[in-house]
């Protein structure tokens, strides 16, 4: 088991389509392995095979909800339907996520209230998990990673032009930036 070091924005590898997973073998158990080591240290509730470098489809997350359930999985060639996004402005308090990417930043995005993740586990079983309020939110932001979108892209005018900013203001945006969570320590 490894830490990997987590991509930043700008780096080709999360702004391109990732491919469908054919191996169901020892290498794609390790690098899932890898993936849940790294989430965990990082911390954070849901990691894609783009944010380290690995451009399969493949996103792990780790979630506990208000009644003290935990989601917890991992999510290989998935499929995802969800309901139609709420009209109007996101709310900072309730509506703010981040992303492991852009680390330490914040900005409010509506989302989907209801989600249906369909994929494959590690032993290639089909499973399906109707989500709803913050899960829904987090299968949709590692959904979007698959195809080579940041939550940043998804931003409102005013949001968007902040976070520009702020990627700009950290020298982000640019190929080959990284950080290694555990060993880099960064501002929240
Ligand atoms: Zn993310």
């Amino acid at each position: 088991m490894a830490v990997l070091p987590i991509r930043i924005t700008g780096d080709p590898a999360l702004h391109s389509r990732a491919d469908i997973v054919t191996q169901f073998d020892g290498t794609l158990r390790q690098l899932v392995d890898d993936m849940f080591e790294t989430m965990a240290a990082a911390p954070g509730v849901g990691l894609a095979a783009p944010q380290v470098g690995v451009p399969l489809r493949i996103f792990v997350y780790d979630w506990t909800d208000d009644n003290d359930r935990q989601w917890r999985g991992v999510a290989i060639n998935p499929e995802l339907w969800i309901s139609p996004p709420p009209v109007g402005e996101a709310d900072e308090e309730t509506e703010s996520e981040g992303c492991l990417s852009i680390p330490g930043e914040r900005f409010p995005l509506r989302r989907s209230e209801l989600a249906i993740l369909r994929g494959i586990d590690l032993d290639g079983n089909p499973f399906e998990i109707k989500a709803e309020g913050w899960l829904a939110r987090i299968f949709q932001h590692e959904f979007d990673h698959l195809d080579g979108l940041l939550y940043a892209d998804r931003l409102e005018h005013g949001h968007a032009r902040a976070a520009t900013k702020i990627i700009r203001k950290n020298g982000w945006g640019s190929p080959g930036q990284s950080w290694l969570p555990g060993t880099d320590h960064l501002e929240d």
